[in-house]
């Protein structure tokens, strides 16, 4: 049975003007809004499995303001209110500096936002990392990350990017595929022979 019910992606497109090519910014700096420590040390536990997953630093946590550019958020009632576990969302950012010479960039980041007592009900000292809790948010993790990495729903109940996922899950989740796309958007080389470079299939096919 499909219980849970995930998010879906808003995306914000922005054309690049001007005769310079843009050049494009993948630094996402992370800051966990949220003051309960067991919250706060589980987004750190996902970002780190994600990081050792894709083979590199990709998520970056911060503590200053200034610094942040994409956030993990927690809201009361999301699921019971929206009946989704949490949300992602890409955004991009055209910023132009025209000293020394103009300059567009092209700076993305991310919003996750998660239902806060679902997230809250799967930390905590129980739950270890090979638990059915642990995997279930972190699939729920990965999902969101993917649509602040501009990924839309698959087709296929296997891929992390199919719209739900059962509570309960003995099936074979499709991490390899997910993760092949996550380097291609950071243009890393992975030693898999699977990947493909210019392979645009992460954009995928809804509109
Ligand atoms: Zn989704």
């Amino acid at each position: 049975m499909l219980k849970s019910i995930y998010c879906m992606a808003a995306i914000f497109v922005l054309s690049a003007c001007g005769s310079n090519v843009p050049v494009e910014v993948q630094e996402f700096k992370f800051m966990i809004q949220s003051d309960d420590p067991a919250i706060q040390e589980t987004a750190i536990a996902l970002m780190d499995q994600y990081n050792e997953d894709v083979g590199q630093e990709v998520l970056l946590l911060t503590e200053y303001d200034d610094e942040a550019n994409s956030f993990i958020r927690f809201e009361n009632d999301l699921e019971a209110q929206r009946n989704i576990l949490a949300y992602g969302t890409s955004i991009q950012e055209m910023k132009v500096s025209q000293y020394p010479e103009t300059q567009s960039k092209i700076v993305y980041s991310m919003d996750l936002l998660f239902d806060t007592e679902n997230f809250a009900s799967r930390t905590g000292s129980e739950t270890d990392q090979g638990s059915g809790a642990w995997k279930h948010l972190y699939h729920l993790f990965c999902h969101e990350v993917g649509h602040g990495l501009m990924m839309n729903h698959a087709q296929s109940k296997e891929s992390v990017m199919y719209y739900s996922i059962p509570e309960n899950s003995r099936e074979t989740v499709n991490y390899k595929t997910y993760f092949e796309g996550v380097r291609q958007f950071f243009n890393i080389q992975s030693h898999d022979s699977g990947y493909q470079p210019g392979d645009d299939s992460r954009l995928g096919e809804e509109k």
